[in-house]
């Protein structure tokens, strides 16, 4: 069995870019920077969010799920969906999940949350 741990969420530092932005502090480019890997990631394996595009309304946001660790070679920094995650976590390797917001329409992006995936 594959459980979830050490949870840390991100979304306290979305809000307050999202609120620097709104303020005029920082610019839409500043924050609307989702690179090329990033943006294909999202359009092929992403899922769509249960809400809008917090910069441009769009309502075709995304949300992708990276995955990083030392153990998992060439894997690591690829997006998967839950079912490789699981699989790949019970093979007893560790693997560290980011779940990232994308926009497609106008690149913003931001990491809502970091997991660790462990088999028990
Ligand atoms: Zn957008």
């Amino acid at each position: 069995m594959v459980v979830y741990r050490n949870e840390v969420s991100h979304l306290w530092q979305r809000q307050s870019l999202l609120r620097k932005w709104q303020k005029g502090e920082i610019r839409r480019e500043e924050i609307c920077d989702a690179e090329f890997l990033l943006m294909t990631a999202a359009k092929y394996h992403g899922t769509p969010a249960p809400r809008v595009c917090p910069v441009c309304g769009a309502d075709g946001l995304r949300v992708v799920q990276w995955i990083h660790g030392e153990q998992l070679g060439r894997m690591s920094g690829t997006a998967r969906s839950d079912q490789e995650i699981a699989k790949i976590a019970a093979t007893g390797r560790e693997v560290t999940v980011h779940t990232v917001e994308v926009c497609p329409e106008c690149r913003w992006n931001h990491l809502l949350k970091a997991v660790t995936a462990v088999a028990e």
